[in-house]
């Protein structure tokens, strides 16, 4: 058997949603204790969620994440930490420039009041530091309207024809969308997908990469760091497979 790199040379970084937790929950503790004490004596660890951190802290278990994990990246990587540290924040605010966007918000507003749902609840737009968050059913829904909603959306489509329409009508802005979740997609500019992450990572100059997600396929939000050439993408169904997968990988 291959004997494997360093701690200091091998990082598992793990998408949060879907990958490390059920689908909106929290961490259980028994995969927070496998990743703390198992995982993390034989490699460098971290997380690449596409929420914000508000949302990242609130999934696993408090904003001392950022203490337990290495490496913490929400948004995307756009908002870094490293060892308890801020090290990096972009804003697509100063990126786009204020008209650009308000046109496209504006649009997307009105693309939605035209649109009939099972229900229909508040906060369609969400602005976050480094993306545009839209949601058609509203991210006040209920988790059983986010269900409802997810399904709905299986059969019709919602936000992948809204996609469609808003890169036809926006073909110059640079944006590139990311369907995540259940409910909504985000919207941001051509790079700063979590690819965007592994600019601080590369610098510590590790053999490995490992990149564990669960939205692996074309237009999944974990599609681009896991077809990336400098890591090694493991797709996961589940938090049980992702532990499994590790189990296999690190030799745990
Ligand atoms: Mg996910």
């Amino acid at each position: 058997m291959a004997s494997l790199p360093k701690r200091e040379e091998i990082i598992c970084l793990f998408d949060v949603d879907g990958t490390l937790t059920m689908p909106r929950n929290k961490i259980i503790p028994t995969t927070e204790e496998f990743l703390l004490t198992k995982v993390k004596q034989v490699a460098t660890i971290g997380l690449v969620g596409g929420s914000d951190f508000k949302k990242i802290a609130e999934q696993m278990g408090g904003a001392d994440v950022i203490n337990k994990f290495e490496y913490v990246f929400a948004e995307n990587g756009l908002v870094a930490y490293k060892n308890g540290h801020m090290i990096g924040k972009m804003s697509i605010q100063e990126h786009v420039g204020e008209e650009k966007l308000q046109k496209f918000i504006n649009y997307a507003l009105g693309y939605m009041s035209k649109l009939t749902l099972p229900v229909k609840r508040g906060t369609f737009i969400e602005f976050r530091d480094g993306l545009v968050n839209v949601c058609p059913v509203g991210r006040s829904c209920s988790q059983a309207e986010r269900d409802q909603f997810a399904e709905y959306d299986k059969e019709h489509r919602i936000r992948e024809n809204f996609v469609k329409e808003l890169q036809a009508q926006f073909p110059d802005l640079g944006l590139v969308f990311s369907i995540g979740g259940q409910i909504s997609f985000d919207v941001f500019p051509k790079g700063w997908d979590k690819t965007f992450a592994l600019s601080f990572v590369e610098k510590d100059s590790f053999k490995e990469i490992h990149f564990f997600g669960d939205k692996t396929a074309p237009g999944g939000n974990d599609h681009e760091i896991y077809e990336d050439s400098r890591t090694i993408g493991h797709k996961v169904t589940s938090p049980e497979d992702t532990i499994a997968q590790l189990k296999t990988l690190l030799h745990l």
